[in-house]
């Protein structure tokens, strides 16, 4: 007996064993859903807010620290969007607790559209009631405190772990962009590209048991319209992996899926059944998984994204007396700063691209906004020779949509119109997305 505890000490002081668990990760959640009648975040046709709920929301965060010591932390939330304000809020107080850089932190949403809304998230989209937006900044706040908790949560739990990573396929995801007469509409355009791939990521404790699931799609959270609290197809996939796999956590993010969408939709049997697909991609992935064992590098860079032509006071003038709601409180923005003589600002300086390093196994782009498929394909045809490559979206600034040159140039909602919700002055200039490539390459 005496010989096989000295046998099983020196295993697990071996290079073996260390090799086996090159990782160590840990794992947190929190339920998010709002406990009074609260405005729901995504679309500005809604007219009342939501007081009852289908399915609960949750933060979740894993945190996972390779042979080096070196942490990182991915939170996923199922909300539409994580404002800039709201991420350096986190980020900052887990830097002062444990200790970690920016670069180390990742923070996804599921861009559900039957969540909450956000405080600085497309506020100006909504006809709120008089009592939402005190509601709404006191629900910010306690989401915040959320993010916070399960972060530090998860780096307390560290324990060893294997860490392994895989990608099935879903094909609920359909580009929107529909070409008519009268320009390009959010539609169905069968034929356009898509990003079908299905990032999965297992964690498994020492004894083998499996603790964790992180995947993602590259498709907008938009099954469901109504008045019920929801992660939508994205819940609905977490809460059958979580059936399905007792005791395990899954965490869901989204890819660049700003310009697709779950087609056909509008019912709580379709959000069902996506969300099944998309968690059966994922089940018939984790047997064929293979494991991290490289250290990990962390870059978090943020750029300044330029406007294109900044309107004249007239164009605002014009706006304020517009019928749409986002138009007017746009207007009334600038037209606010243009009277206090300060200027409009030409570009947004704080456009956040963060790319984690696993040795030759696996590059993990993460970009902010509601990226066009159009990103994903070109990293995997640029980045994608030597490793995979996932592309994360929605992520650490959901600041506005990010069209690709094509997409700026076709023009529509991705390309132009949508700037108005976020408040921004005008499109972006035409080289977003050569600045983002530049930036990817920092
Ligand atoms: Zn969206």
């Amino acid at each position: 007996m005496k010989k096989l505890w000295l046998l099983l000490i020196s295993l697990i002081g071996s290079p073996l064993f260390a090799e086996e668990f090159a990782y160590q990760a840990g794992v947190a959640s929190q339920i998010i859903t709002p406990t009074e009648p609260l405005w729901m975040a995504g679309y500005a046709s809604r007219t009342k807010p939501c007081n009852t709920k289908k399915q609960d929301l949750w933060v979740k965060a894993i945190a996972i620290e390779d042979s080096k010591k070196q942490k990182l932390i991915v939170l996923t939330a199922d909300i539409c969007g994580i404002p800039r304000q709201l991420g350096v809020n986190v980020c900052s107080e887990i830097t002062k607790q444990i200790g970690i850089s920016r670069d180390q932190i990742m923070l996804t949403c599921t861009h559900t559209h039957s969540g909450p809304v956000v405080n600085h998230n497309l506020s100006d989209m909504y006809p709120l009631t008089p009592e939402q937006p005190e509601r709404i900044i006191k629900y910010t706040e306690k989401l915040q405190q959320a993010m916070i908790d399960v972060c530090i949560k998860a780096v307390k739990e560290l324990q060893p772990a294997q860490i392994s990573i895989g990608e099935g396929k879903a094909r609920f995801a359909v580009n929107r962009r529909e070409v008519t007469p009268t320009g390009i509409t959010n539609g169905k355009n069968p034929g356009g590209p898509v990003d079908h791939a299905v990032p999965t990521m297992k964690l498994t404790d020492a004894k083998g048991n499996l603790k964790a699931i992180l995947f993602g799609y590259a498709c907008h959270n938009t099954t469901l319209s109504g008045y019920e609290w929801s992660g939508d197809w994205a819940g609905y996939a977490q809460i059958e992996l979580e059936t399905k796999y007792p005791g395990t956590v899954a965490l869901c993010w989204t890819g660049c899926g700003a310009d697709a969408n779950p087609l056909p939709r509008g019912n709580i049997e379709l959000a069902e059944k996506y969300g099944k697909e998309l968690a059966t991609a994922v089940s018939d992935t984790l047997p064929k998984t293979f494991a991290l064992t490289a250290p990990s590098t962390a870059k978090y860079h943020e750029i300044a994204l330029p406007y294109d032509s900044i309107p004249a006071k007239g164009i605002w003038q014009a706006d304020i007396l517009n019928k749409q709601l986002a138009i007017r409180k746009r207007a009334e923005k600038y037209l606010k700063l243009i009277d206090a003589g300060t200027p409009i600002p030409k570009q947004y300086d704080y456009y956040p691209v963060q790319v984690w390093q696993f040795g030759d196994q696996l590059k993990w782009v993460s970009l902010g906004g509601e990226v066009v498929v159009d990103y994903v394909l070109r990293i995997k045809k640029e980045h994608g020779t030597k490793s995979p490559v996932w592309v994360t979206a929605y992520a650490n600034d959901v600041l506005a949509y990010i069209p690709s040159k094509r997409v700026w140039t076709e023009g529509g909602y991705e390309g132009d119109s949508s700037m108005i919700y976020y408040g921004h002055p005008s499109r972006w200039s035409s080289e977003v997305e050569s600045l983002i490539f530049a930036a990817l390459s920092k």
